[in-house]
């Protein structure tokens, strides 16, 4: 199958609008490549709800609070037109930089507070600016009926959520479960810079999610003992740096005095230079 790879704006909405006025459904999948079966899960849905699937690849510097992060972000374009062709995307938006920020950094600052105040906000200052404007802008560019996001990205689900709801933007939100390699590791784009050794290391962040889930199903309801628990195994594992372990609530992130199902588990740790993050839902 040959992709429709479209690289601008102005190509994107003709086509776009060509099948609006058919009455199609669009579903949207915003990534950033190098796509993996956890983007593809998310295609898959978009491919079953909807008429016509976008995907977008693009690399957004500003999310980027460390400049190495960005320079070593991986891509593979035959990689990505396999994956998409596999789950049938329709049309791939693959812009530049200079098409997405023609005048250089915007003078708009799309700031959500609150939820992007506490976990990845506090360890990855800016980041969440970055995400909400370029999503702002992808959301304007294509106007989907629906956009998938992952659960992977608990946060930044939940950054978008809000934003779409604040400034009533039309398109659903449809939030997807996290994919998991067998043995637990949650599939990222960057668990191709882990070497074998730290691979094996990084498993560390999926088992300490269910140390932390059978520590509370062994009552364990204070959060900081749980946290704690969570953390030892983590910290257990050589050059494994916590940033952070959350036991919080679903929606506002913040942590409760006592814990009550279903709460948020979220960790955050660098396997020497390479950040992970990983998360899961405790429901009883
Ligand atoms: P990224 O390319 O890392 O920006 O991710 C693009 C989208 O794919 C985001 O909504 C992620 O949350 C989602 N995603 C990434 N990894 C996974 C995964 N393992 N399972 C489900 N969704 C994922």
């Amino acid at each position: 199958m040959l992709l429709n790879r479209i690289r601008t704006v102005t190509e994107l909405r003709s086509e776009l609008d060509a099948h609006r006025t058919n009455g199609s459904t669009i579903g949207f999948v915003p990534t950033m490549g190098f796509l993996h079966e956890g983007h593809g899960s998310l295609l898959r849905r978009a491919r079953e709800e909807s008429d016509v699937v976008v995907l977008s690849i693009f690399v957004n510097p500003l999310q980027f609070n460390d400049e190495t992060d960005y320079e070593v972000y991986p891509n593979d374009d035959a990689l990505d037109d396999r994956i998409a062709a596999k789950y049938g995307v329709d049309i791939v938006f693959n812009p530049s930089v200079a098409e997405m920020y023609p005048d250089g950094t915007p003078k708009t600052s799309v700031r959500v507070s609150d939820v992007t105040e506490v976990l990845e906000g506090k360890y990855r200052p800016g980041h969440f600016d970055g995400v909400t404007l370029v999503v702002n802008k992808l959301l304007h560019m294509v106007e989907p009926t629906r956009a998938y996001f992952g659960e992977k990205d608990y946060q930044q689900l939940a950054v978008v959520r809000q934003m779409v709801a604040d400034l009533s933007m039309r398109s659903e939100i449809v939030g997807c479960p996290i994919v998991r390699d067998e043995d637990g590791l949650a599939l990222s784009s960057r668990n191709s810079l882990l070497s074998a050794d730290q691979r094996r290391r990084a498993l560390s962040l999926s088992n300490a999610l269910q140390v932390g889930q059978h520590q509370f199903l062994a009552g364990v309801t204070d959060p900081e003992m749980l946290v704690s628990a969570v953390r030892e195994v983590l910290e257990s594992e050589s050059d494994v740096k916590v940033d952070y372990v959350a036991a919080v609530d679903c929606d506002t992130l913040r942590p409760p005095n006592v814990l009550s199902v279903p709460f948020q588990l979220l960790v955050a740790a660098t396997v020497d230079n390479v950040r992970l993050i990983d998360n899961c839902r405790v429901e009883g």
